[in-house]
């Protein structure tokens, strides 16, 4: 971020415009909408400009600028469209003080203008560095299209009823209030035509009679860990959120998508060593609900994927305390997706097994024969230490040495790496890759382009790679 976004107090403040052509008229169009006092040099300036002058918006000096004119200014803007008098000009109004923008000139300029969505008291401010005007221009549109054309005139009426709504109590009452005023109120009473005053107001009065907030639990699948892969819903329940309890695997790219107010603690470490025990973590969730907190319980994955749901749901429901469950992408999933392979395919598999590498009692057992069977395919979450295991009980059972396998460690996550292997070689070749971070084992599935490969020539077992998801 080369350029830091800042928002400037024009009122009363100069600014100083040399040029009088389209891209001064353009300068001016979004100067004229803020409180500055405006001077534009220019010997023969558009019509507009002529005409703004004679309404008094603007003080039109017809000659260059000149030595003392920039005195006194913040802000001057470079718009002749000569590129000599531009440098001319810069040069005269930063040695006189003055930040400079130079239109259309990047790295001459001191500053530079955002493309903006004006919602007075609301602006949004998009900036690409230069980067790719074609980008804040398609955003600013979207932006324009998201914002509704109300929007300024309820964030107004909110600004001038600001001290009446501290009458609520701080924290999540008020922020109801607030939050219910600009989702469901305020465009009510615009669509009807109702006073907005008097809206607000109704509003406070119900909102004042409200008993203290009930605390509330959502407990929400995070995904494998590229945020694009959240759902909307758990971008609104993060967004929500007093109190985020989550898992040691979530990207602090998720993380910092939580409301900036919200705490977040970590239940894998916080105060009880390398590994919170299940049943703290329990009392932890009840008791922020109890305090009158939304409560986001954020797990990776899908939180129903083992992910001990169950226990904080009962330990909510013991205390009653109402909960939710958002859904979100596991492991699994992002794996297969990664590698190009589905998780079933008519004619080889006609289901698939999520299971565990090892339980609470040790390694865990499963339907090895079932397993073994030709086409099946299952996604071994907690695998990498029970690989060793595995294998020889597949084998053992009667799984060909030759089942593809595949790897996937850090799915959808930029340091992701895929092993492509065979059941037999699974230990040697997990061994070799030394893997630290999650990874899910898809028995039964390769690469899909690694298969593409293995047709042409055959494809060495035991291939690893790193991959941009
Ligand atoms: N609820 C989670 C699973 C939690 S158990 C889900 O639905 O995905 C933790 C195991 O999940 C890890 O040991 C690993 O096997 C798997 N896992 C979680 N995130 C992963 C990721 N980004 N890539 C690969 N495996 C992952």
């Amino acid at each position: 971020m080369q350029h830091f976004p800042v928002f400037l107090d024009l009122a009363g403040v100069r600014v100083v415009l040399a040029g009088g052509g389209d891209a001064a008229l353009a300068k001016l169009r979004l100067l004229l909408r803020t409180p500055a006092r405006i001077a534009v040099h220019a010997a023969a300036p558009v019509h507009q400009i002529e005409a703004w002058a004679a309404e008094g918006r603007i003080e039109l000096i017809r000659r260059p600028l000149a030595a003392g004119d920039a005195r006194g200014a913040r802000l001057v803007y470079a718009a002749t469209g000569d590129e000599a008098e531009d440098a001319r000009v810069s040069a005269l109004a930063r040695a006189e003080g003055a930040l400079v923008n130079i239109v259309d000139d990047l790295a001459g300029s001191d500053f530079i203008t955002p493309a903006i969505v004006d919602r007075t008291p609301v602006t949004v401010a998009i900036g690409t560095e230069g980067a790719a005007p074609v980008l804040a221009r398609a955003l600013k549109a979207e932006i324009e299209e998201r914002l509704g054309s109300g929007l300024g005139a309820l964030a107004a009426a909110a600004k001038a009823f600001r001290d009446r709504a501290e009458t609520l109590p701080h924290g999540r009452a008020r922020r109801a209030f607030w939050a219910e005023w600009f989702e469901v109120e305020g465009p009510r009473a615009q669509a009807t035509g109702a006073g907005l005053d008097a809206a607000l107001d109704a509003l406070l009065d119900r909102h004042r009679a409200r008993a203290r907030p009930r605390g509330h639990v959502d407990f929400v699948g995070a995904g494998p860990g590229d945020p694009e892969l959240l759902t909307l819903r758990a971008r609104k329940a993060l967004d929500r959120a007093d109190v985020v309890i989550h898992d040691r695997l979530i990207a602090p790219a998720i993380l910092e998508l939580a409301r900036r107010e919200a705490r977040l603690i970590d239940a894998g470490k916080e105060g009880f060593g390398p590994s919170t025990p299940q049943a703290e973590i329990n009392a932890l969730i009840v008791r922020h609900a109890r305090e009158g907190a939304h409560v986001v319980r954020l797990k990776s994955g899908d939180p129903g994927v083992f992910g001990r749901l169950d226990d904080e749901i009962e330990a909510c429901e013991a205390a009653g305390v109402t909960y939710a469950v958002v859904p979100g992408i596991t492991a699994a999933a992002a794996a297969a997706a990664q590698v190009g392979q589905s998780l079933t395919r008519r004619g080889r598999n006609a289901g698939v097994r999520l299971i565990t590498g090892h339980d609470v009692k040790g390694f865990a057992d499963h339907d090895w024969r079932a397993l073994a069977r030709q086409g099946e395919v299952a996604a071994i979450y907690m695998g990498k230490r029970a690989a060793h295991y595995l294998a020889g009980r597949l084998m053992m059972h009667g799984a060909a040495a030759d089942v593809p396998v595949t790897v996937v460690e850090n799915a959808s996550r930029a340091d992701t790496r895929v092993l492509a292997t065979t059941l037999a070689e699974l230990p040697q070749a997990l061994d070799a890759a030394a893997m630290s971070g999650p990874a899910v084992i898809l028995y039964g599935l390769a690469p899909r382009e690694a298969l593409a490969a293995a047709a042409a020539a055959a494809a060495p077992a035991g291939n690893l790679r790193e991959a941009a998801p």
